[in-house]
Parts: structure tokens; C-alpha cells; sequence
């Protein structure tokens, strides 16, 4: 956070990570600038909670102001004559100290106004670590949470400035009280920072040094785990706030009303190509796929649906028919039409078949249609029913055969997944990212708008009609615009 460095000592220096903003419902949070940079270590996890009162201080003002309280702290320590016991300055650590210690320190820690104020949101932890000793020095005025989430949002990231500032204090006083022993010149390093000697050196031995913990001393998370539990407990879920501009936001929107010409023009373009009443399994193909993206298309440009779930699977769909009518072309073959059209009346042939004998059909079908469908082209009784995919290829291979592999490869997995409902899709549009930092970062159900498909979907059709062209010359029209919106 090179950029919040201001040299007045009044009124907040800091940048706050929490000027949190009501939008709606929501209480939004600025912590996303920070929350890219979070690898959880056990510095976030365990060490911070532990060090929260030094954390604390250190987002009060600047850097300088944290300095020169951590500097009188170290003093403190170094000068007096129970150093040896002050080694371990963690909440654990001070509320193990001998009550008349453990006062003597934590008092003189409060003996600044400053300070003391900032420190009354640890009053706000039922759980915390000899609690009676902290308010007993603690002013009482009411405590300012969002103090607390700047001190957690910007202390997460194990390496940022502030993180390596609190830890460099934890290590100063296993320096200062005679517990840890280093070589004089790199305590000497450590004595000047962070106003001397190569930063670039000296920040990441100080960290490393922070995480030497003695492997023969058991782990105590008792109070890390009743911190994080609390401090969940005690604030609300935070919308991070969005940094991307939104695409159906900025765009121009796309509705029924721009496809009714293209819905028009098409039914125009097929009665003056309309050459027979016998059945012409090619024209029919084309038209109807032509006539089913537009549709697909349309009902996604309805409130909501193009930047939701339904969406993904307009979008499938389209480009599953789009590969479809591409690969059908390249070969041309009348059999390949027939065939094509033969596998959809076998599927109806199925369902009608089943619904007769089987079961109740379910309300959403129509009997008499799929009996019709079924029945129209040929002889029932001659009708196989294909059990596989109509071409007899899996719809990646059919892409490299009609050589849209591009499409398929941008489009298909990610939308399948809407369609199957496994956990990516589930994670993207049913959770978010909560930005309050207090919560490290966890998943909270949020059912919010993804990115607008309908752009993407309209691209797609447009080839789908590029190709009814080729069949069929003297087909310009085109759903508008949507070069331009998906840029
Ligand atoms: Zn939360």
C-alpha cells in the first residue's frame, strides 16, 4: 500500500480499505484491492489474531506513527528488569505473564491516548485472552469496527508492508528480551528497520526469522480460532466490490424488437425458396435451425435471463446447432440430411411410444404433437430409433470435422457445466466473495448477475445465418450490433 503514505500526523492518514457503501441491500467493501494479494499462511491464519493489538496500531495512522509506538514498546522491553519474561508479546503470550507483569506491560502498551483508542474494538472479544487486564487500561468509548477490518484487511497478506511491520515486532522482542540470539550485524539490520540498510534484503529475513517457531513448544490456536469464530459472528457478510465494468451494464441492449425483422426476412427467404410441398429434408434443416437460434436468442434477451443460468444454456444450444448446421453443409450429402431429420422423429417415436404404454406423459407434453412428429415423414414401423447422437459422433468431433473447433473450444465446457450443474458454475453464480476481511475471505451465497451471454449468442447466430446464406443466396440480415457490444 505504497500510495497511502502522507506525512500529517492529524486526523487518518490511512487509506481505508472500509468506506463501505450501502448499495441496495448490500454493504459493499474496498477490500478488494487487497484480497487478490491474500495466500492464507499461518501468519493470516494464526499469528495475526495473536499480534491484533500491534495490527491495530499499525493502521491507527502511517507507517511512522506504528514505528514509533512499536519502537517504545521494544524499549519498554529492553530496559526492564524482567526482560527475559516480556519474550513472547502475542495475546497468548501477555496473558500468561504474572498478573503483575502482565498489567504493568499492557498498561504501559495503553499509555498513549492514541493508541488506547484504537485499541478498545479488542473489548469487543468476549473470548479474548485476560480480558479483565485489557479493560481495565482500555478508555471506554465505543469501538470502531471498521478500525478493525483495515487492521485485519491489511495485515491478511502475509507479505504486505503493514504484515511485515507487526511482524518485525514480534521478532524485536524475542531480540530485545535476550530469547533469540542472532549474529550482531543482523541484529543491527534489524534494529535500523524500516529507515535503513537494503529493504529488498532485510523485509523477507525479517519474515523468515518471524516464522521460526520452536517445533518442541505445542501449537496453542485456542485464541486465532476464537478470534476468527467471533469476529465472524460479530460483522456482516461485505458485496466485494466489483472492479470490472459491468458488460450488460456499459452495452447496448439487445431485444425482441431487433429480432423481429431478422424473424421476418427469414420467413420471407423460405417461402421464395420454398420449391416443393414433398419433403425436402435440406431446406427444412436449415431454416428450422436458423429459426430456432433466433428463438433461442430472443427468449434470452428477456430481463434477466441472458445474464443468468438460462443463459449458459441458450448459449450451448446455440452453438451445439450452430456446429451442427456448419458440419451438415460441409458435407451436403442428402443422406446426411435425412439422417439428421430421421434421428429427431426417432426421438419422438421414443417419447410417444413410452407415454402410450409406459407412463403418464408429464404436463409440459403435448402427445398428439410428438405422435405427428413421429409419424409424418415415414411409417412409423419403419422408423429406428437411434439411442446415440443423431451423426454418430460426439459434438467435439463433429467441430473438427466442420472446422468450428474454435467455437467449441470457447463456448462448450464452461456453459455445459451450467447445464450439468456441477460445483464451478454452482461457485459462480450462487457464492461470492465476502469482503469483509474480518471473515478471511470465505464463500457467502449470493445469487448475482453474471456476465451478459446474449452478445456471444447473437455472434453465433449470425454464423448460423451466414451459413442458411451460403445455402440459400440473398439472405443479408443479421442481428445487429453484436460485433460491436461483444468488444
Ligand atoms: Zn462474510
Amino acid at each position: 500500500m505504497s500510495n497511502k503514505k502522507k506525512k500529517s500526523r492529524s486526523g487518518k492518514n490511512r487509506t481505508s480499505l472500509q468506506d463501505h457503501k450501502k448499495v441496495g441491500k448490500q454493504l459493499q467493501s474496498g477490500f478488494a484491492v487487497v484480497a487478490d494479494k491474500v495466500t492464507f499462511s499461518s501468519w493470516s491464519n494464526e499469528r495475526l489474531p495473536e499480534m491484533i493489538w500491534a495490527a491495530v496500531i499499525r493502521v491507527v495512522d502511517d507507517q511512522d506513527y506504528a514505528i514509533s509506538e512499536f519502537r517504545r514498546v521494544l524499549s519498554f522491553i529492553g530496559g526492564h528488569a524482567e526482560k527475559e519474561r516480556l519474550s513472547d508479546i502475542s495475546i497468548s503470550g501477555i496473558a500468561k505473564l504474572p498478573e503483575r507483569l502482565r498489567e504493568e506491560f499492557v498498561g504501559f502498551i495503553l499509555k498513549s491516548e492514541r493508541t488506547a483508542s484504537a485499541l478498545v474494538v479488542l473489548s469487543l472479544f468476549e473470548t479474548l485472552p485476560a480480558r479483565e487486564t485489557w479493560i481495565k487500561f482500555l478508555p471506554e468509548k465505543a469501538p470502531d469496527v471498521s478500525l478493525l477490518m483495515d487492521a485485519v484487511g491489511f495485515n491478511l497478506p502475509h507479505q504486505s508492508q503493514e504484515a511485515t511491520d507487526c511482524r518485525w515486532l514480534r521478532l524485536m522482542a524475542q531480540v530485545v528480551s535476550g530469547k533469540f540470539h542472532v549474529p550482531r550485524e543482523m541484529a543491527e539490520e534489524w534494529f535500523g528497520y524500516p529507515y535503513e540498510g537494503d529493504l529488498q534484503k532485510i523485509r523477507p529475513s525479517i519474515r523468515a526469522s518471524e516464522i521460526a517457531d520452536n517445533p518442541f513448544v505445542k501449537k496453542d490456536l485456542t485464541w486465532p480460532n476464537a478470534f476468527w469464530d467471533e469476529a465472524w459472528r460479530a460483522s456482516p457478510c461485505l458485496a466485494l466490490i466489483e472492479e470490472k465494468e459491468d458488460a450488460a451494464g456499459s452495452a447496448a441492449k439487445l431485444s425482441w424488437a431487433d429480432l423481429s425483422p431478422v424473424i421476418d426476412g427469414l420467413e420471407y427467404h423460405w417461402s421464395s425458396t420454398h420449391s416443393t410441398t414433398a419433403i425436402d429434408a435440406r431446406h427444412d434443416a436449415i431454416f428450422g435451425i436458423a429459426f430456432y437460434a433466433v428463438r433461442v436468442l430472443g427468449e434470452m434477451t428477456s430481463a434477466g435471463v441472458g445474464t443468468g443460468i438460462l443463459g449458459r444454456l441458450g448459449l450451448r444450444t446455440i452453438l451445439e446447432a450452430h456446429i451442427s448446421l456448419r458440419y451438415l453443409l460441409t458435407k451436403d450429402q442428402p443422406e446426411l440430411w435425412k439422417k439428421w431429420r430421421v434421428y429427431g422423429a426417432g426421438q419422438a417415436k421414443l417419447n410417444a411410444l413410452r407415454f402410450d404404454e409406459l407412463m403418464d406423459a408429464p404436463k409440459h407434453i403435448d402427445q398428439s404433437t410428438i405422435e405427428a412428429i413421429a409419424g409424418e415423414d415415414i411409417w412409423e414401423e419403419f422408423l429406428n430409433i437411434e439411442l446415440g447422437s443423431w451423426s454418430g459422433l460426439d459434438l467435439r468431433k463433429l467441430s473438427e470435422k466442420a472446422e468450428v473447433k474454435d467455437a467449441y473450444d470457447a463456448h462448450y465446457s464452461w456453459a455445459s457445466g451450467y447445464s450439468h450443474g456441477t460445483w464451478g458454475p454452482i461457485r459462480e453464480s450462487c457464492f461470492d466473495t465476502c469482503g469483509n476481511p474480518l471473515h478471511r475471505l470465505h464463500r457467502y451465497p449470493r445469487l448475482k448477475g453474471l456476465p451478459d451471454t446474449v452478445f456471444d449468442a447473437g455472434l453465433l447466430v449470425n454464423s448460423v445465418l451466414d451459413d442458411l446464406d451460403k445455402a440459400y443466396p440473398g439472405f443479408s440480415l443479421r442481428i445487429p450490433n453484436v460485433e460491436l457490444m461483444s468488444e
